[in-house]
């Protein structure tokens, strides 16, 4: 009995250790998105789940942090707290290229995987506030968002285009994303800056409050989209938010691609396996949320300016997506 009993101990180490190596083998990586209410965590999540499915076959477990978003999510990357994340196609360009935040200090390192969904500049400010365009601005609250966030410095610049200095000319508010659309139904704001996927819940919330809101066009930036190379012009489709005051009217503005990135530092087969994955359950990954649905295989390779890395450039080679 003892031998017996032995026996059956010795089965329970085994499946023991077998569990303790299978566990030493998996990759665990995480992504950092940002707002719970914006398009990036949802997108993040999305990658996660596509990927996970295919555990059994990788061996690579992908979780999703919400973060201050696209400045947060590449220092991050960079310091090897985060393997993943979203970062605005603007701040790619500016972070590998030593601009803006990162002045003097280009991030080498950083290393482009595709791109996502298209972000719009989206301006929302109260009807009662009195903003209809930029320069209405003036003298009012306006939220221009966290500093780890993209969209800080793109308000920063349709500001300066429209000649309004944001330390003089109004009272610039540093709060996240996720808390503009209470602050501004509460009355503490008159408006905010969210660069963001459209349709978002972010967005849904602020519009849809008692408080009445607009979505602003942002009109005469044609200069700012010929001094920066990462702006172009684009429009929000109102239909989304048919309780904006301005539901019907065409809103304009300028946006830029969000863009999945990652650091040289971080495994060609990891890179491979969820890049591969994501393109070819493309169909499905659209599905998971309705700012994904105009996603296609080509614009997934634009508004890349980092270096692509590696793991990536293999599957597009295999897949006869780049030469
Ligand atoms: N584009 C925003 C930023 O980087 C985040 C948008 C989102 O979370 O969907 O600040």
């Amino acid at each position: 009995r003892d031998r017996l009993r032995s026996r059956g101990l010795g089965d329970v180490y085994k499946r023991q250790t077998s569990a303790l190596e299978a566990h030493a083998k998996t990759t665990f990586v995480t992504i950092g998105t940002g707002g719970l209410t914006g398009v990036y965590y949802p997108t993040g999540g999305a990658i996660a789940k596509i990927v996970n499915a295919k555990k059994d076959k990788y061996d690579i477990r992908a979780t999703v942090e919400s973060t201050g978003a696209s400045v947060f999510n590449i220092n991050a990357i960079m310091a090897g707290d985060l393997e993943f994340g979203i970062a605005q196609a603007d701040r790619q360009y500016q972070a590998y290229n030593g601009l803006s935040e990162w002045e003097g200090k280009p991030q080498k390192d950083l290393r482009a995987v595709f791109a996502l969904a298209p972000e719009a500049v989206t301006f929302v400010a109260a009807e009662d506030s009195g903003i209809k365009s930029l320069k209405d601005a003036k003298g009012k609250v306006v939220n221009i968002g966290n500093p780890g966030s993209g969209n800080r410095q793109n308000a920063i610049d349709v500001f300066e285009a429209a000649g309004i200095n944001i330390e003089k000319d109004l009272k610039a508010e540093s709060i996240k994303a996720a808390d503009a659309p209470r602050m501004l139904q509460d009355g503490r704001i008159d408006g905010f800056f969210y660069t963001v996927g459209h349709p978002n819940g972010n967005i849904k919330e602020a519009t849809a409050g008692k408080r009445k809101t607009r979505i602003v066009s942002i009109t005469d930036i044609e200069p700012l989209v010929k001094k920066f190379p990462y702006y172009s012009l684009t429009n929000i489709d109102m239909a989304q938010y048919p309780e904006a005051t301005n539901a019907n009217e065409k809103v304009t503005t300028v946006g830029m691609l969000a863009t999945f990135v990652t650091s040289a530092k971080v495994p060609d087969d990891v890179v491979y396996a969820i890049t591969k994955e994501v393109f070819e359950n493309l169909d499905e990954f659209k599905k998971l949320h309705p700012a994904l649905e105009g996603l296609t295989r080509e614009t997934m390779l634009e508004g890349l300016t980092a270096p692509i890395h590696p793991g990536a450039l293999k599957y597009y080679k295999e897949a006869g997506l780049m030469k």
